[in-house]
């Protein structure tokens, strides 16, 4: 039973744009779709779905990503192949057009698990990645917009953590997909511009297996929220070792929702799927845009909230118009 879940980030969407951003994440789990019914591997369809987000410019991955503090981008990506525990990621990595795509390379292509800025450039041009700009327009205006509001806010200190908790909208819509193959293997993807006014050289959780993003035999998660707390509590590998240790996907993920929420006061979204084909869908964020193509349905299904379908906690925030 093959299946693909992807996510365009937990946070807060204006219900104007729920059209078009349902679209996305639907054209995305439709191109990961396409490829485990051709009898691709998992592997395959979370990097062509997150490479979709990637040139989606709605998603802050790829064109389209947030820019930091100076006003520069620098973005992360993973990816993660359950039957070798085998893994790629790149952090820090300016102009590329997919950074998931030089993840997968660091994967299959080097002896390394993560490489970061300069060095991260330099192997995506040996490897022939062109140059690219991937600013655009709406994050160049946004940038302007959250620079001058942080300029304008008082305090020395958390400026720019009020700011995000008192406009959620403002944080990033990183995108991620997980998925499992006609024969039962399982991978994880993600990739992120980061969060909005990062300090030059922040890294967070997407490219760090274990944390953004995991995979193995019994289940593939990738997760969205503030990547400081999810490194401090090395989210995908813990949801991981609870299913290891016996709880479903399903109890596993509401779980350690439970406990970043309770122990790190972080509200974030994780998606994840089994090797029967289970997606699990759950955020503690007003939204978290996603999309789930199953084999034996036609139909790809797509959502601004969680459904109420697949995940086992509804959001708390209020549904869209
Ligand atoms: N986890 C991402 C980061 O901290 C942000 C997000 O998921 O929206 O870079």
């Amino acid at each position: 039973m093959y299946a693909i879940v992807v996510h365009g980030g937990a946070g807060s969407w204006p219900p104007e744009r729920e059209r078009e951003i349902t679209y996305g994440v639907r054209v995305a789990a439709e191109a990961g779709r396409d490829l485990l019914a051709a009898g691709h591997s998992a592997l395959e369809a979370v990097t062509a779905a997150v490479r979709a987000l990637e040139d989606d410019p709605l998603f802050n991955a790829g064109t389209g990503s947030t820019l930091s503090l100076p006003g520069s981008v620098e973005m992360d990506a993973g990816v993660m192949w359950g039957p070798r525990w085998a893994t790629g990621n790149v952090a820090a990595l300016p102009r590329v057009r997919n950074p998931v795509l030089v993840a997968r390379a660091v994967m299959e292509r080097s002896d390394h698990a993560l490489l970061a800025g300069p060095g991260a450039l330099q192997f995506a041009r040996s490897l022939g990645y062109a140059d690219y700009n991937p600013v655009t327009a709406a994050a160049r205006n946004r940038w302007s917009r959250l620079r001058a509001r942080l300029e304008d806010s008082p305090g020395e200190f958390g400026r720019l953590s009020g700011l995000l908790r008192d406009h959620p909208d403002l944080e990033g819509d990183t995108v991620g997909a997980v998925a499992v193959d006609g024969q039962g293997a399982l991978a994880s993807a993600t990739s992120t511009g980061g969060v909005a006014l990062k300090l030059p050289g922040r890294v967070g959780d997407s490219p760090l297996p274990g944390s953004g993003h995991f995979a193995d035999d019994r289940c593939a998660v990738a997760a969205t929220g503030q990547g400081e707390l999810m490194m401090r509590h090395g989210t995908a590998r813990v949801t991981a070792c609870r299913v290891g240790a016996g709880e479903s996907l399903r109890e596993a993920i509401a779980a350690t929702l439970d406990d970043l929420e309770h122990h790190l006061g972080s509200e974030v979204g994780i998606i994840g799927v089994d090797p029967a084909g289970e997606p699990i869908i759950a955020h503690r964020t007003p939204h978290m845009p996603h999309a789930v193509a199953r084999e034996g349905t036609e139909e790809i299904r797509s959502a601004l909230v969680h459904t109420g379908r697949t995940g086992d906690d509804p959001p708390k925030g209020p549904a869209p118009a």
